[in-house]
C-alpha cells in the first residue's frame, strides 16, 4: 500500500517532537527511582490512583497476557482528561515510547509521555495488528446488553466507574481509553479487530506524569481477548483473565534536569465572539 503523509505536522518541529535524551534518561532511571506505591488490580475490577507530576508509573502484566483499559485526568481539574482522538492524530493510533497522551480542549497539553514499553518490538503483525490501542474504547454494559440481551456489571466502563467513585467522579467522567497491552487494527473491511494480547508475564508499559494526575485502570473482563466476547463463538472468557500490577516511582531530581511541567494551550481567543460593551 502507498504511504500518505501525516496530516498533523508543525511548521516548527519542536512543537511535536520530544526531548528524547530526557525521556530516555527517565526510562533508563531504574536505579535512580524509589517505589512510592504498588498494588495489584484483581481480575474484572478497577482501581484509581494519583500520580504526582515528575513521577513514573508502570503497568505490569503480572501473570501473563491481560488487557488494561486506562483513563487519565488532571488531578486538580477532572474536566481536563485524556483525548484519545486527538492523540491518534498528533501521535499514532497505537502508542509506544516517546509518544504523549494529550488532554482535551481547551487545555491540549501532554498529560504523560511514554517512557517504557517492553512490547515496543511487536511492530506490525501480518494482520496489521499493533499493540497499545487508541482506536477502540472500553467495553461497556450498554453495548453488551444491545448485542447479547444480557446484563453484565464488570465491563471496563463499569469497573472504571466504580474505581473513580471515591474521588467524587461518575460514569460521565469515564472517557475513551488507552487499551494497554491490547493488539488491534482495522481489517480489509475497515472494521475494528482485537487479537489475543501478546503480553507475557513481566511485560510492562511505563509513562511519565507531566502534571499531577488521577489515573484509573480496569482489568478487562475479556482478559487476554483470545475468546470472542460477542458473536457466534462467544463464551465466558473467565479462564483467560489475569490481574495487572501498578507501580508508582519517584525519580531522583538529577534525572529531571531540563524538564518543566507543560502549560495549557496558548490560544486565548473567544472563538471569534465579541463580548457586549467591548470593541
Ligand atoms: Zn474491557
Amino acid at each position: 500500500m502507498l504511504n500518505y503523509p501525516a496530516a498533523y505536522q508543525s511548521n516548527d518541529e519542536s512543537k511535536l517532537s520530544v526531548d528524547q535524551a530526557l525521556y530516555r534518561r527517565i526510562g533508563d532511571s531504574v536505579r535512580a527511582r524509589s517505589l512510592v506505591e504498588s498494588f495489584t488490580i484483581p481480575i474484572r475490577s478497577g482501581r484509581a490512583w494519583t500520580i504526582p507530576k515528575g513521577h513514573v508509573c508502570r503497568i505490569v502484566a503480572l501473570e501473563g497476557p491481560q488487557v488494561g483499559d486506562l483513563n487519565i485526568w488532571s488531578l486538580h481539574n477532572p474536566r481536563e482528561r485524556m483525548w484519545a482522538a486527538r492523540t491518534r492524530q498528533l501521535q499514532q493510533a497505537h502508542v509506544s515510547v516517546f509518544d504523549r497522551l494529550w488532554s482535551n480542549l481547551p487545555y491540549l497539553r501532554p498529560l504523560v509521555t511514554i517512557t517504557g514499553d517492553s512490547l515496543a518490538g511487536y511492530g506490525v503483525d501480518e494482520y496489521g495488528g499493533r499493540v497499545h490501542d487508541l482506536l477502540g474504547t472500553r467495553c461497556d454494559p450498554y453495548v453488551n446488553r444491545m448485542l447479547t440481551g444480557e446484563d453484565f456489571h464488570f465491563h471496563c466502563h463499569s469497573n472504571l466507574t466504580r474505581a473513580i467513585a471515591p474521588f467524587g467522579l461518575t460514569e460521565f467522567d469515564v472517557h475513551d481509553v488507552l487499551n494497554v497491552f491490547q493488539c488491534t487494527g482495522l481489517n480489509a473491511d475497515d472494521k475494528y479487530f482485537m487479537k489475543t494480547c501478546p503480553a507475557k508475564r513481566g511485560d510492562y508499559f511505563e509513562f511519565f506524569a507531566e502534571i499531577d494526575l488521577l489515573c484509573a485502570l480496569s482489568t478487562c473482563p475479556g482478559g487476554d481477548l483470545s475468546v470472542p466476547m460477542w458473536g457466534p463463538d462467544a463464551r465466558d472468557p473467565l479462564e483467560v483473565c489475569r490481574p495487572l500490577g501498578v507501580e508508582v516511582y519517584r525519580l531522583n531530581d538529577s534525572v529531571l534536569d531540563g524538564w518543566t511541567s507543560p502549560e495549557v494551550a496558548q490560544y486565548r481567543g473567544l472563538h471569534g465572539m465579541v463580548l457586549a460593551g467591548r470593541g
